[in-house]
């Protein structure tokens, strides 16, 4: 597009002609034309020096200190349009200038306000008769010459660039014809560094967005994976745990006893190893949030892992501090086991970070509507690379006691509370973690059951296609006083229940030719009072809202304690009540 030179440019034009001593110079003295000379010698240095940065500050700061090379005079301030007013951004003055930076003019307001709106040069040689003038508060009143020119972008005034001088001694025209020419410099450096700037902070944040999709995918994906191989584990766990707990039941033989208590001991582990790994894939959805506060939160976490970073940091030889400052008001909706855990992992990890002593620092406060935690260390810190795979699962440094779970686990909890966790750090300069929470509070939910009640007896049908995990299931029910039935898939299970009904149907999900959602609707639409509990290792990743849509009483995730089972059994509607709901 051929572009129409500004009416500010033409104007331009017109007066390096006359300074230049062309057209319309006329007849000059020598002092005057080696004067000219001098003054567009400095405009062109100037210029450059302005138009060669293409960052903002530097070219207000430029103009304000070069201005007087051009122009002689004892102070220069440059102001920016911001709204309705001008702003100081830049300036050059021999004194006042905290009184001069602390001024805001409205639109319209003094000369310089005025030159703002007209959008044209100004000299006024008297400022004190002017009655447009205001005074800068807190500055003598004196004699002084005002000289404004207005900063333009496509023909819009944006600011003004005002000089002043004191005493006497007056502008002169051509003064405001070289400020003019000035000024048109300036503007020009100034669009450009303002479309510099925009490109370069949507480049930034184009970026981290990329950065933090390919973090989330990354993190989705190994959450799948793991995912499906936390269920295979549960299925295995499941049978062990059950098995075991059921020969305690029955050994009175103390050396048998305490061998199969240590079984029972290893699947109970395994169970919460699978169950950090389910953590981070986010699809976790049985937990129940209530109303937290951080600092309780926080409190508790230093207490609870004082015996690891005093004791065991004093016996090392090195002194750790661990310093709270809570600050945190706004009430979180969360679930405060999972949170402990969340910086119980980012303490340890600081005191690790630690190896020659120092200080962990854990900040809150209500920022922006948001409850947010900062976990300090003087340790170690990172580099980028580092950085970036923090919360990658297994990604650890730790030669001998890292599971690189820790951070992964903390990322996977704070996402399910719409929360976010960042790291900044650097080698030997300590690390930083930023979490943010939105805030939120939650109703209180019932009182659970009364524990101690005898357990009602019931028929209980079993459904899974895994025999081991059917026959402890069965085994478990049994001892719990209940009656039982079961059904190696779907199909026999329906079968089963056309025979003759029972009062409870414990079901596996994942089965071939009929799942377990697929048997719990047949079961609604012949019996909906019979309460159907789902036995699933991907117990953990269904919600209990959409369980019951789906005619679903309860989800007992694999794998399950004989506690468990008794907990479900007594938690289940008795016959009718679920009618009546
Ligand atoms: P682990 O602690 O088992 O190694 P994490 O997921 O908790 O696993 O941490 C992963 C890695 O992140 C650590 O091995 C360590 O390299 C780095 N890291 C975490 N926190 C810090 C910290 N505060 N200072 C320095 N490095 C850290
Ligand atoms: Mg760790």
């Amino acid at each position: 597009m051929p572009s129409e030179p500004s009416r500010l440019m033409r104007h331009a034009v017109g007066i390096v002609r006359r300074l230049a001593g062309g057209t319309d110079a006329g007849a000059e003295s020598g002092t005057a034309a080696a004067r000219r000379q001098e003054q567009l010698a400095a405009l062109l240095t100037v210029s450059q020096a302005v138009t060669s940065s293409l960052d903002l500050a530097t070219i207000l700061r430029t103009i304000a200190e070069q201005v007087r090379q051009v122009i002689h005079v004892n102070e220069c301030t440059v102001f920016l349009i911001e709204g309705d007013e001008l702003a100081p951004v830049a300036m050059d003055v021999e004194s006042y200038a905290e009184q001069v930076i602390a001024c805001r003019l409205k639109l319209g307001e003094g000369i310089t306000g005025a030159v703002a709106v007209s959008g044209r040069g100004e000299i006024v040689n008297d400022a004190r008769r002017d009655p447009r003038a205001v005074q800068v508060p807190g500055t003598p009143e004196e004699d002084s010459a005002l000289l404004c020119v207005p900063l333009c972008e496509r023909e819009q005034p944006i600011g003004v660039i005002t000089l002043v001088r004191m005493g006497s001694n007056g502008f002169a025209p051509e003064d405001l014809e070289v400020a003019t020419l000035f000024a048109a410099q300036c503007s020009a450096a100034i669009a450009h560094a303002r479309a510099y700037e925009d490109a370069r902070a949507a480049y930034v944040e184009l970026h981290e967005t990329q950065a933090q999709l390919l973090q989330s995918a990354k993190l989705n994906a190994l959450g799948e994976m793991a995912g499906g191989v936390a269920h295979d584990f549960n299925n295995i766990l499941a049978a062990i745990l059950g098995r075991t707990q059921l020969l305690l039941q029955t050994s009175d033989d103390p050396e048998l006893r305490r061998q199969l208590e240590v079984i029972e001991q290893a699947a109970l582990d395994g169970a919460q190893a699978v169950r950090r790994v389910q953590e981070f894939t986010r699809v976790r959805q049985d937990e129940r949030f209530e109303t937290v506060n951080m600092d309780v939160i926080l409190a508790s976490v230093v207490e609870l892992t004082r015996p690891l970073w005093e004791a065991e940091t004093k016996r090392r030889g090195v002194r750790v501090a661990v310093e709270v400052r809570p600050g945190a008001t706004l009430p979180v909706a969360g679930n405060p086991g999972e949170l402990r855990e969340v910086f119980t992992n980012l303490l340890l990890n600081a005191v690790d970070a630690l190896p020659e002593g120092g200080v962990v620092t854990i900040d809150s406060a209500d920022r922006d509507g948001l409850v947010e935690v900062r976990v300090s260390d003087t340790g170690v810190g990172m580099d980028p690379d580092t950085c970036r795979r923090v919360f990658d699962p297994f990604f650890t440094t730790k030669t001998i006691k890292g599971t690189g779970l820790g951070l992964s686990v903390a990322w996977g909890i704070v996402s399910r509370h719409h929360g976010t966790i960042d790291v900044e750090s650097e080698p030997g300069c300590g690390t930083t973690f930023v979490l943010r929470f939105p805030s939120g509070s939650t109703i209180a939910s019932g009182a659970p059951a009364s524990a101690h009640a005898p357990l009602p007896g019931r028929e209980v049908l079993v459904v899974d296609d895994e025999e081991a995990v059917l026959h402890v299931m069965a085994d478990m029910l049994l001892m719990l006083g209940q009656s039982v039935r079961t059904a190696p898939g779907g199909r026999e299970a329906v079968e089963a229940i056309a025979h003759r009904m029972p009062d409870v149907v414990f079901s596996d999900l994942g089965m071939p030719e009929m799942n377990g959602w697929e048997l719990a609707q047949a079961v609604a639409a012949r019996a909906p009072h019979v309460p159907v509990v789902l036995v699933t290792g991907w117990g953990v990743q269904i919600d209990a809202d959409t369980a019951r849509r789906r005619g679903v009483e309860r989800v007992l995730p694999k794998p399950f304690s004989v506690e468990d089972v008794e907990r479900v059994l007594r938690e289940l509607p008795t016959r009718g009540a679920r009618q009546a709901a």
